[in-house]
């Protein structure tokens, strides 16, 4: 697709189009069909998706989460761990003070069922966090996990899952925990992957 600039600079039409995202790529003819978006009505950057229940793409979509009513992306991912992490030790605290109730006060139906729900709360807020510091560590998201032959940038020339995101563990962490900014894609691009 070939797109030309109108000479006038100043034209409505010249002004709107200088403010599309990858507008070099476009003039370069090297648009990825898969990376629009027909919703937000761009391109989205590596890695962003478009969640649906917000209607909007999110950098570095990792999933929707009911909970917090809102979706995790790249920017609150480290906040989201966070989130997860303290649940998790409040159930156990609860679980702790559910067992000392329990000896001290005899048997009794509230603090049962406290105990119960406390007991799944804590199990799959420590099973999700184990999960998200795993992605952390190799540095994928739930989105790109899970759907791994699902996006061309995560498999190799022969079509095998490759991430070219790892950069080691240690990195990858920093890179979580936004101490460094995460590979530009013109870094991606040196190993020749194809990044759509
Ligand atoms: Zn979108």
């Amino acid at each position: 697709m070939n797109i030309t600039r109108p000479s006038d600079r100043f034209h409505p039409g010249c002004l709107l189009l200088s403010k599309v995202d990858y507008l070099n790529y476009w003039e370069e003819g090297k648009i990825l069909l898969p990376r629009l978006c027909h919703e937000c009505h761009l391109v989205k950057p590596l890695r962003a998706k478009h969640c649906r229940i917000i209607n909007r793409c999110v950098s570095g979509f990792d999933h929707y989460c009911p909970f917090i009513y809102n979706s995790v992306g790249y920017r609150n991912r480290p906040y989201f761990v966070g989130f997860l992490t303290t649940m998790c030790l409040n159930s156990v605290v609860g679980i702790y003070l559910c067992w000392n109730w329990f000896n001290v006060m005899g048997r009794s139906i509230f603090i049962g069922i406290g105990f119960l729900f406390l007991s799944v709360i804590a199990t799959t807020s420590a099973m999700m966090t184990s999960l998200c510091v795993y992605m952390a560590a190799v540095n994928l998201t739930t989105a790109e996990c899970f759907k791994t032959t699902k996006y061309a940038y995560l498999l190799d020339h022969q079509g095998k899952f490759f991430n070219p995101f790892d950069r080691g563990i240690i990195l990858n962490f920093m890179e979580f925990l936004h101490t460094i900014k995460p590979l530009t894609e013109e870094e991606l691009k040196k190993a020749e992957l194809t990044l759509v």
